[in-house]
């Protein structure tokens, strides 16, 4: 039975990078029939926090892991198994393949001429017992090599020669990180270590602590690092990397997880949008790649369009809600009107790439005075263009009826009096009305928006 991993430590903010190693062991293990084990890795008191944990938890479970799927298991805590990390280290060292250590890394260097250098095996045959401030260190072996299989990096080698004999527990006796994530993984049954390529050089010594222990290693696979457009690792410091944080921006689950699942794989025959159902049935970690990952904001922004605009207006008003109010809104409950949001929300609904574009998009109809934007109205205010708005007024104050057709209809003849083309022409009148030059299609805004509004506009623009 296939069972894969993910195994975070509570230590930040989810991030995007998490979310896709976790996407893609579930994906193992929902197209194998498997099981995936969440594994809190918890042992580091100093740095973890319980609402990490929390965030880890509500985090999967946004992007469809649900603790109460059937294929989900645990949460197990590293910091519970303590016990059997500690009979690990006794293992290893009843074993032989173990040995105390007293040297300090200045001892080291004294000796290697070279304070990079790993540690050069002095304690290997001193026979050391344990005191408090003795490391405990894994005997590597001399000679031959450690064959991994990894599914996406072709089975590398690591010559034995190059592996330092490691610290596997500390000088107050505590079992380090290598160490404990082999015995969970050992202890959960893992079968497939699925993470990412940052883990790559811990393999070798993984997979001999897991040949130590008596084990047969699993298969391993790392995926590729994921990177912003300038090539640089995604890092908390340079990028928005926290889940949370593009949520809360109006990115939508479903087309977070469509597109994570496209940061080192492809579904095939060019199709990149396709329900997760479908991704999982495509998925194999054999065809992940090992370059690495442009996590490209801007295409995530055009999927978050093209799942937007698959939804009912329904679920699509019901999605954005939360901006139509307080806190996020910029206008009163008083200001807002359901009425006129819902003529036009499926105008709205196919121009937004993210549902926080909705502000901007209908915020004319709600505030008293539109938002004004310097460049919008540098770049439509022009010579001119008093005398098109002035022409416009008088034209739309007896407009009959006040709709769509007829409003475009006026405003093109007015404009060719001016010699303008339409699109030259209605530039100035949703600056004035808007305050912007992009949004909503102006007529039909100006329909919703009413004649009395539109013209008090018009003046206040003119005046
Ligand atoms: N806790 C480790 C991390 O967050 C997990 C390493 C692994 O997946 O083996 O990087």
């Amino acid at each position: 039975d296939v069972r894969v991993r993910f195994a975070p430590s509570p230590t930040g903010m989810f991030h995007v990078g998490g979310a896709r190693s976790a996407l893609f062991n579930w994906a193992v293990a929902k197209n194998q029939g498997g099981t995936f084990v969440l594994r809190i890795e918890d042992t580091d008191a100093a740095r973890n926090k319980p609402e990490w944990t929390d965030g880890i938890l509500s985090a999967l479970a946004a992007l469809g892991m649900h603790a109460e799927d059937p294929t989900f298991e645990g949460p197990y805590f590293q910091s519970q198994n303590v016990a059997k990390h500690r009979e690990a280290t006794a293992t290893l060292l009843d074993a032989g393949r173990a040995y105390y250590c007293d040297c300090t890394r200045d001892d080291v260097a004294a000796r290697t001429g070279n304070p990079q250098s790993g540690y050069d095996g002095f304690c290997r045959d001193r026979g050391l017992t344990y005191e408090a401030g003795r490391a405990l260190r894994f005997r590597t072996p001399d000679e031959g090599e450690t064959h991994v299989v990894d599914l996406i990096r072709g089975n590398p080698s690591f010559p034995n020669s190059a592996l330092e004999d490691f610290i596997v527990a500390r000088g107050d006796g505590s079992p380090v990180f290598l160490l404990a994530n082999v015995v969970d993984d050992l202890d959960e049954g893992i079968t497939h270590v699925i993470r990412g390529e940052e883990h790559l050089s811990n393999t070798p010594k993984q997979q001999l602590l897991w040949e130590a222990l008596g084990a047969t290693p699993p298969v391993w696979a790392h995926l590729p690092v994921i990177v912003n457009e300038k090539r640089q690792k995604l890092s908390k410091r340079r990028d928005k990397v926290a889940l949370e944080d593009y949520l809360a921006e109006g990115y939508l689950p479903d087309a977070m997880v469509n597109y994570l699942m496209l940061l080192g794989w492809a579904p095939g025959n060019d199709e990149e949008i396709l329900p997760f159902e479908e991704l999982v049935e495509r998925f194999r970690v054999e065809d992940v790649n090992s370059a690495s990952a442009f996590f490209d904001v801007k295409k995530l922004a055009s999927f978050n369009g093209e799942y937007i605009r698959k939804m009912s207006v329904a679920a699509f008003s019901a999605a954005v809600d939360p901006w139509l109010h307080a806190p996020r809104a910029p206008w009163t409950e008083e200001q807002f009107d359901a009425a006129a949001f819902a003529a036009v929300a499926p105008l709205a609904q196919s121009r937004v790439a993210l549902l926080s574009d909705i502000t901007d998009n209908v915020d004319f109809l709600f505030l008293d005075e539109p938002a004004t934007d310097e460049r919008s109205w540098a770049k439509a205010m022009k010579e001119g263009a008093a005398e098109l708005l002035t022409d416009v007024r008088a034209a739309l104050a007896t407009l009959e009826p006040w709709a769509a057709e007829p409003l475009k209809d006026t405003v093109a003849a007015v404009g060719e009096k001016h010699g303008l083309k339409l699109g030259k022409a209605q530039a100035p009148v949703r600056v004035a009305v808007t305050g912007r030059t992009v949004g909503l299609p102006l007529f039909e805004s100006l329909e919703v928006l009413g004649r009395e509004r539109t013209l008090a506009r018009v003046d206040a623009a003119i005046a």
